[in-house]
């Protein structure tokens, strides 16, 4: 929020919340705690995924999703041309409109864009992708995935300034133009990084990092970046691109990232007073 006093933004009362899209992450509830946090002056940015809407439309319409492992073991989608126009329509056109729709119920101003929308975030491509299939290197060419070299703030700033709530989804744009699919969860902590804000959220359909998957009574409480490489061995699937995304948050300069629990009452809250796994 801008300080009356001095016209300048304070980062630290703004927070980045990461929604997952896996079954039982709930929304509505984080939406209606997102209300009520704005309500009491909190400033949020909202950084969603969407695999799971474009997994179901690639399948309506033919075209189902292919999953690839690169040689270090992490999972991502291989998105040929037809692929990207199937998650755009998913992530940017379903997805983000129906959050937008939500939130606005709510009484919140906000504001549906994603990483393409004025060059807010610029990826590089990785047109050719390695990959290993049935223990053979291969690679794969014709990709629109890339990594995110640069997060443009300050148009996130001018809306946060207008009292808007930007809500926004994993696409990016390359030097070249095109639209590139990117991680969610990495996207929201190169936000997160680039507005230097105090607290990264990452809400998910778990309790928070579980050191013996899926038992929920392992959860990992607290965790220093130092223990984030032994991290990586415990995730599985796509919880290393969140133990990823935080790495990045926290080199980034963002001071605590917490992996908590979409599926219940008041998400955000919930997580802010420590019920997660904070990683400082
Ligand atoms: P999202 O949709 O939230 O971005 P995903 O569903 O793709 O995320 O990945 C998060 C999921 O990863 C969790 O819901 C859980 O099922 C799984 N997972 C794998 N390893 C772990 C772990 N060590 N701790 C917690 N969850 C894990």
């Amino acid at each position: 929020m801008t300080n009356p006093r001095s016209g300048t933004f304070d980062h630290q009362s703004m927070i980045v919340v990461k929604l997952g899209g896996a079954e039982g992450v709930d929304f509505s509830a984080i939406c209606q705690d997102a209300a009520a946090l704005l309500e009491q002056g909190q400033r949020l940015v909202l950084v969603h995924g969407g695999s799971a809407e474009a997994n179901a439309l690639g399948e309506t319409i033919g075209h189902p999703p292919r999953f690839v492992t690169s040689p270090s073991g992490f999972t991502s989608r291989y998105t040929d041309r037809k692929t990207l126009e199937i998650f755009a329509a998913a992530v940017n056109g379903k997805i983000n409109t129906l959050l937008v729709e939500q939130l606005q119920r709510l009484g919140v101003n906000a504001f549906g864009l994603s990483g393409l929308d004025g060059r807010l975030m610029v990826a590089k491509r990785k047109a050719a992708i390695r990959i290993i299939e049935n223990g053979k290197r291969k690679i794969l060419r014709d990709d629109y995935t890339g990594k995110i070299q640069q997060v443009n703030a300050q148009w996130l700033m001018t809306l946060l300034g207008s009292g808007i709530t930007p809500v926004i989804a994993p696409l990016a744009v390359s030097e070249l133009g095109e639209a590139l699919n990117v991680d969610a969860d990495r996207a929201a902590a190169m936000i997160a990084a680039a507005l230097k804000v105090d607290t990264l959220l990452l809400l998910t359909a778990a309790r928070g990092l579980l050191k013996g998957f899926p038992d929920e009574s392992t959860l990992i409480k607290k965790m220093s970046t130092s223990d984030l490489e032994g991290a990586l061995e415990i995730a599985q699937g796509r919880m290393k691109k969140k133990v990823l995304g935080a790495q990045e948050a926290l080199t980034g300069g963002v001071a605590k990232v917490i992996i908590a629990d979409g599926r219940v009452q008041k998400p955000i809250s919930n997580a802010l007073e420590g019920n997660g796994t904070v990683i400082l």
